[in-house]
């Protein structure tokens, strides 16, 4: 189970999805290693959100295989694959508007019984979001965009993932804000959670990734260390408008 010399976490191997007649997936194999960050870019359509709804069960595949530290998951109920340490933090933020940003953050921990540990790791997520901790009380639909995608990342970290999963974090924000999330996810990394990440800003992402897959209507059409893809002619013409 090795792969550049890291161990394997996630191994998904010749996924086919399909909606409908639409072949969302045809054959994807990726792997995220322990403590890694692995990210893919794609243009938009290319099955990258699909990608990630399969592996947290909310959408079915046809064939292939999702191990999760050598177990199967496909075919296994959203709330086994959340308990089992994989979380998602979905494009577009997806908040509860109506409740407040501690009312959100507790939800990410539904399926925790471990009061204590909830709440240090409440504090934890405040740590990282301090921004987060002054507006606790505040109702979620009202925060910025930026406070919005933070919530959604502190959301998932609720649940104490081994994986976190984001779709787009970067998606919609200032050149600053964006930086502040890019150096969240480092440090969410340096406390051990591996993370997968979708990003259409793909100069952020492989800077920041130790691995990085490139999908392309459906297929992983390239893949190698985040910094060797940054230097790779067709990735910089196609994703890095260079
Ligand atoms: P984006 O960057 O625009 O979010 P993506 O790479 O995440 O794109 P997906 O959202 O996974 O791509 O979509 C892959 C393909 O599957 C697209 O052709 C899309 O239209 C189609 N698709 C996605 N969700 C559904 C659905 N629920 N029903 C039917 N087709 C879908």
């Amino acid at each position: 189970m090795l792969i550049w010399g890291w161990t394997k976490m996630l191994e998904i191997k010749d996924l086919h999805v399909s909606y409908g007649g639409i072949q969302a997936l045809r054959g994807v194999s990726l792997n995220v290693p322990d403590d890694k960050i692995v990210t893919l870019i794609g243009a938009n359509g290319a099955g990258k959100s699909t990608l990630m709804r399969t592996i947290s069960g909310l959408v079915k595949a046809q064939s292939g295989s999702i191990l999760w530290n050598g177990q199967e998951l496909l075919g296994k109920p959203i709330d086994q694959i959340v308990a089992s340490g994989i979380a998602m933090s979905p494009e577009g933020r997806r908040v509860f508007a109506d409740l407040t940003v501690v009312e959100n953050l507790k939800i990410g921990a539904y399926l925790r019984k471990d009061k204590a540990e909830t709440e240090k790791d409440l504090e934890w997520v405040y740590s990282l979001f301090p921004r987060l901790k002054e507006r606790s009380w505040q109702s979620a639909g009202t925060l910025s965009g930026g406070e919005q995608q933070m919530l959604a990342v502190g959301r998932a970290l609720m649940a104490k993932p081994k994986l976190i999963m984001m779709d787009e974090p970067s998606l919609g924000l200032a050149p600053l804000v964006v930086r502040d999330i890019f150096e969240i996810i480092r440090q969410i990394n340096r406390q051990g959670v591996s993370i997968l990440l979708i990003e259409q800003n793909a100069n952020m992402a492989l800077k920041v990734a130790d691995s990085a897959y490139v999908m392309e209507t459906g297929c992983i059409t390239l893949s190698g260390a985040g910094k060797d893809l940054l230097n790779n002619e067709a990735v910089k013409k196609a994703y890095l408008g260079t």
